[in-house]
């Protein structure tokens, strides 16, 4: 289930898109992949658990939810995260049928092997001085998603405290696990020098008795550590690109997947935004922008790499171009190609739930 399907932190005018966001559902089992601004309302909106299950209260169907994985922490991934925990109260959070807590999964902070902290490096387009730019929260600059929760819990304590009092919500900390995505040791990994090692085998992160979860790491430089992620099912197998510039680690990933959803960007829509003359500076800046995305020509050829049967391009950049400029990975993938919708249903093995 797509739940959002644009990409970037701009509000694209003329588009009913959502950021970006997708469930895995097996049997009335949800596991969710990012969380782009609206897309949690377009969860409520899926209706994913169906009504007889759902409590008064739980019209997001929480009770369902048993994981969440974050692929990277740039805002678009991330809009909604912390309103599935604090509206999550008042949402069906509280009435989950499971007792387990919800197992969150995300990147760690950007650190070597040695677990020192790297800055990215200052973008120097060709020609211009070095700018000098001050740096937030100077003892945690680089902060992962155990950190990234934890500040927002501080950072809502106030409401937090509050409906804990008043409401006597239970404490939301003991409701979610969250997990750092621990990189092994000793392939290679350098969050500046190679992000993405080559021949990397994937991490397992989760497993349960419906889903087993594997990681990769991709090249979303310089957003480091940005992970791609497959869900195995007794159905099939799906696979999440993340935010990456075309990568062998994410076609191994995705080898031999039912469904690879992937991210696209518009080379149309950068070629607007740097019309000509293009100077040097604006050249490189244009690359840079391209680099760490993948354009429609070689979404497909990834996926035909990878031997995927369906490829569904979601994440698009920017969120409302056309669909026609989307076609082009058509060209060289042989499989079937879907520009992915919010709230489109893509079954595999079974049946179609109903909604
Ligand atoms: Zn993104
Ligand atoms: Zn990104």
């Amino acid at each position: 289930m797509l739940l959002g399907t644009a990409g970037g932190p701009p509000w694209w005018p003329d588009t009913t898109r959502a950021g970006i966001g997708s469930a895995v559902t097996v049997e009335d089992d949800v596991y969710v992949v990012d969380f782009g601004d609206g897309s949690g309302k377009r969860f409520k909106e899926a209706a994913l658990v169906p009504r007889d299950l759902q409590t008064p209260g739980g019209l997001w169907g929480e009770e369902t939810i048993r994981a969440m994985f974050l692929t990277h922490l740039h805002s678009d991934h991330v809009g909604d995260y912390f309103n599935y925990f604090m509206l999550g109260w008042y949402n069906g959070l509280t009435s989950r049928k499971t007792k387990d807590k919800i197992q969150v999964f995300g990147p760690g902070r950007r650190v070597d092997d040695a677990g020192n902290m790297v800055m990215e490096p200052i973008f120097q387009p060709p020609g211009q001085p070095a700018p000098d730019i001050p740096v937030i929260n100077p003892e945690n600059p680089v902060p992962g998603t155990v950190d990234m929760t934890n500040y927002l819990y501080q950072a809502f304590a106030l409401d937090l405290n509050d409906r804990m009092r008043d409401n006597f919500k239970p404490d939301l900390r003991s409701l979610f696990d969250v997990h750092d995505i621990a990189i092994p040791k000793g392939i290679g990994y350098h969050p500046n020098d190679n992000p993405s090692p080559a021949g990397m085998a994937p991490i397992p992160i989760y497993q349960d008795d419906k889903v087993k979860v594997g990681a990769t790491l991709v090249n979303h430089f310089p957003i480091v550590p940005t992970f791609g992620f497959r869900f195995d099912t007794a159905d099939g197998a799906v696979t999440f690109s993340g935010d990456t510039a075309p990568n062998d680690n994410l076609v191994a990933l995705a080898t031999g997947s039912d469904i690879l959803v992937h991210e696209v960007i518009d080379p149309a829509w950068v070629d607007v935004l740097f019309p000509p003359p293009v100077s040097p500076a604006e050249e490189a800046l244009k690359n840079h922008l391209v680099t760490a995305h993948t354009l429609p020509e070689d979404v497909g050829r990834v996926a035909q790499r990878a031997g995927v049967k369906t490829l569904v391009l979601s994440h698009l950049v920017p969120g409302n171009a056309p669909a026609d400029h989307w076609l082009a990975a058509g060209k060289t993938f042989s499989g079937k190609l879907v520009v992915g919708n919010d709230l489109m249903q893509l079954p595999v093995g079974a049946t179609p739930r109903p909604r």
